[in-house]
């Protein structure tokens, strides 16, 4: 370990920062927010500094630097860019006992900035002793995803808790306490923002270890099932919800729309278990009714159940049929949305759903027609529209059939994009008059969507943008030291 870190007090604390530029507006920024007494040396300020020091949140001394600077100070920085007052200013720091970062020289700094993560009162530090700052951000980066935004909303409420749990609960059986109260349901809900609900946990939680006396070597934390969207298919469109809470299931029961490389996501550990399977034409209904029972039996064993399902639950995915389900029999769950496959396809095919001028609205519709339908086919054949049908692959004949007689123009632009998101996702286009056709040469199989509209018109030539341009663009970006 080349460092060790520490995080530090500084509240009031006396901060000496010398220079005024970018780099140095940043390090005041951190120092403010640590609730430090910030003071900057420099004979000039960059705005953001100037503005700074106008909100009364920093002092400005307006001279060059002298040792003096230093005098009372409890950290300081040096980010002037000039490397002989950069020196000066980590020797009279050294000499004084004074902790040093000297901006990009480790070799002058007594001490170095790290990557951090802040979910006060939770905070993450992450470094590389100065190696590899491109990296530490990447690091910081992975971690940012996991850790959900209202870490800090949980850490606080267990603060304002510690004192009544160690009143109720002898000192062996609280840190078992604690243990279900984070992995458990408590957390799950004040995490998604449900206040309520965590304080409702947290007190049964409570009772349940003052009821039990085998509390200390751990009960059953109450089981729980959320209900997730996995999004058309690309690991990297789930959100960061979703994530979180497969990274925390113990069993995961998915859909066959989703992909191996979604459920690599999930917990190691988390048993995966699919079903997808029909069980033969018309039983339908049975394997549904084995995805309530699965649900139920396994929370009711204390376990964390994902139920992942493609797209969004609650789009053409039976989400609400398994909510009735898990209400009715009083089993806590959670709801998570994700990217209907619609969205996914009309990002992939570069298709804007609405788009002023040409589709003032877009509806999602079955595609699954059996015989007799009850869909208003005059109102979706109007123009100014966009339909999207999902599950419409064995009946693209006869949705075309239905709209043509309901009045839809035969040049009416159309796509299917099949395996939307997914490495070897497809693109047709075409018109309405032509479509199922092109579906069919093509071999299109499922999961594939239909949508027809104006918008669907394949795009213009693609307009030629200068490389020069681009790459001083780029460059710009790049400005900022790294
Ligand atoms: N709940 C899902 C939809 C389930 S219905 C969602 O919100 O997306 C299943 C239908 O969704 C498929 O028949 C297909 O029409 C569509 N679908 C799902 N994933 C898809 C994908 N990656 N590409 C194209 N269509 C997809």
């Amino acid at each position: 370990m080349d460092y060790l870190p520490v995080f530090l007090q500084l509240r009031s604390a006396r901060a000496v920062i010398v220079g005024g530029g970018r780099i140095a507006a940043r390090k005041a920024e951190l120092l403010v927010r640590s609730g430090a007494d910030v003071i900057v040396v420099a004979p000039l300020l960059h705005e953001e500094l100037s503005s700074r020091v106008a909100a009364g949140e920093l002092t400005h001394i307006a001279e060059s630097f002298v040792p003096a600077h230093l005098d009372g100070a409890a950290i300081a920085v040096a980010a002037t860019g000039l490397r002989e007052v950069n020196s000066a200013v980590s020797e009279a720091a050294r000499e004084r006992g004074v902790p040093i970062n000297v901006v990009d020289d480790a070799s002058l700094s007594t001490f170095i900035f790290p990557a951090i993560i802040d979910r006060s009162p939770v905070l993450v530090a992450v470094g590389s002793a100065g190696q590899a700052p491109v990296l530490t951000r990447w690091v910081r980066e992975q971690i940012e995803a996991l850790l959900p935004a209202s870490l800090g909303s949980l850490a606080r409420f267990m603060g304002e808790r510690r004192r009544s749990v160690q009143r109720a609960l002898g000192a062996a059986a609280r840190r078992a306490f604690w243990e279900r109260i984070v992995r458990g349901q408590a957390a799950t809900r004040l995490l998604a923002g449900d206040a309520p609900g965590a304080q409702r946990a947290f007190e049964a939680e409570l009772l349940i270890s003052q009821l039990t006396t085998s509390a200390a070597t751990g009960g059953t934390p109450l089981g729980e099932v959320y209900l997730i969207g996995a999004g058309p298919g690309d690991p990297d469109l789930l959100t960061l919800r979703a994530l979180q809470l497969l990274q925390q299931a113990d069993i995961v029961l998915y859909d066959r729309l989703v992909p191996a490389a979604v459920l690599e996501r999930c917990r190691r550990e988390a048993r995966r278990i699919f079903v997808g399977k029909r069980h033969g034409a018309g039983q339908e209904r049975t394997a549904q009714e084995d995805i309530h029972e699965l649900m139920i039996r396994f929370a009711r064993q204390g376990l964390k159940v994902a139920r992942l399902k493609g797209g969004d639950p609650f789009i053409f995915g039976r989400g609400g049929e398994e909510v009735e389900v898990l209400l009715r029999h009083g089993i806590p769950h959670l709801i998570v949305p994700g990217i209907t496959a619609a969205l996914g396809a009309a990002a992939c095919a570069g298709i804007p759903l609405t788009q002023r001028g040409l589709a003032q609205s877009v509806t999602f519709v079955t595609g699954h027609l059996p015989g007799e339908d009850t869909l208003d086919w005059r109102m979706l054949a109007q123009s100014g529209q966009t339909l999207v049908f999902y599950m419409g692959v064995g009946s693209l004949g006869a949705i075309v059939a239905r709209l043509r007689a309901a009045g839809a123009a035969e040049t009416l632009p159309a796509a299917l994009i099949e395996r939307a998101t997914l490495p070897e996702q497809r693109v047709l286009r075409g018109t309405l008059g032509e479509i199922a056709d092109l579906g069919s040469r093509a071999g299109l199989s499922p999961p594939a969507l239909l949508i027809v509209g104006e918008v669907a018109a394949p795009p213009a030539e693609p307009a030629m943008i200068p490389a020069r341009a681009v790459a001083a663009e780029t460059a710009a970006d790049l400005s900022q030291p790294i």
